[in-house]
């Protein structure tokens, strides 16, 4: 059965990427089509997230040059995650699969062959896995890895290697729009919906031109995110060093009496003092995560919109203002 289908491509700052882009994923959706694999209504959607570079001046040019590109513009950026959940929501409107991929090439576009085959097969969400990071450098592959296993430890399931190189069926993408949640982490939230899954394998490449969008900052902020939107467990953490730190805090208070009882001597100075500082560190840095969770509350409580759309361009040729 031949469905339609839409690749969702996040896109800040990306103009030195974008044509290249653009000519492979039109050359491999016409094979598709060609093959027989998804239907000639089958797109792409660039999602421009507030660049401040010729980013969407492309999209709308390559739009009017090509049939298959379709763009969707947000009123500013707003991260990686939220530009590609505007992506889902506006293509879920007219396709049944949609893949979304980073507009760096980093994700080998030759393996949606072997996802849409995953689908026909029965799966509503099929994770692309890197099978190595051999092209990372040492510090990203091992921060990466340590927080994979991080969240594993945290209870969190996320599938290990994968990034947002995914394909999910159109009803899959109806209950995404039902979480809600401000701080959002769609690693984390996908393989909650539940649904068939399967993985495909792939080699991840080389970014093929421009800078990585995630400097340190950022991918450590991400990092932060996925964790505290998933788990409590580092609460629990905290009441359990609590606890254990009562104990020994009364194991340590019998023996300073008895100390003082049987010798009579005062205990040391730098005993208390070094106890002093390692408690007052100890009780800011519990305090620290705390308030990350509450802050956390403070902005979904809040409720604003995840993204704020400003114009679509269409497949019937004229542009859309919202
Ligand atoms: N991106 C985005 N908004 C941002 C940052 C990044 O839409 O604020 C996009 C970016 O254009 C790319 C994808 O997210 O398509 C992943 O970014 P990047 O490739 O720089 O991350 P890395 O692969 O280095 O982790
Ligand atoms: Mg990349």
């Amino acid at each position: 059965m031949k469905n339609s289908l839409y690749v969702v491509i996040p896109c800040y700052n990306e103009e030195q990427v974008l044509p290249e882009t653009c000519k492979r994923l039109t050359k491999k959706l016409k094979n598709m089509m060609e093959d027989g694999f998804i239907t000639k209504s089958s797109k792409m959607l660039f999602v421009n997230d507030g660049s401040n570079d010729k980013t969407w001046d492309m999209i709308k040019q390559l739009h009017k040059e090509n049939d298959l590109v379709l763009g969707v513009n947000l009123s500013r950026n707003r991260g990686h995650q939220n530009a590609l959940l505007a992506g889902l929501m506006t293509a879920k409107e007219k396709a049944d699969i949609v893949i979304s991929m980073d507009a760096d090439l980093q994700d080998d576009i030759e393996v949606m062959d072997e996802m849409i085959q995953e689908y026909n097969k029965g799966a509503d969400i099929v994770y692309g896995v890197r099978n190595n990071r051999k092209k990372d450098s040492f510090f990203k592959r091992t921060t990466a890895q340590g927080f994979y296993k991080f969240m594993k430890f945290l209870g969190v399931d996320v599938v290990y290697n994968h990034a947002d190189y995914r394909l999910m069926s159109k009803r899959t993408i109806m209950e995404l729009e039902k979480y809600k949640e401000v701080n959002l982490f769609l690693r984390g939230i996908i393989p909650l919906i539940g649904f068939q899954s399967s993985k495909v394998y792939y080699e991840r490449k080389e970014r093929f031109a421009g800078e990585s969008k995630y400097p340190l900052k950022k991918m450590l902020s991400f990092a932060l995110e996925g964790i505290l939107s998933f788990s409590v467990k580092p609460l629990r953490i905290i009441t359990i060093c609590g606890f254990t730190i009562a104990f020994i805090s009364f194991l340590f208070l019998l023996y300073v009496v008895i100390g003082h009882f049987i010798t009579g001597n005062v205990q040391g100075w730098t005993t208390i003092v070094s106890l002093i500082s390692f408690f007052g560190g100890f009780q800011i840095f519990c305090i620290g995560i705390i308030g990350e969770y509450i802050g956390k509350i403070y902005s979904e409580t809040k409720q604003r919109p995840r993204y704020i759309i400003a114009e679509v361009l269409d497949d019937d040729k004229k542009n859309r203002t919202i």
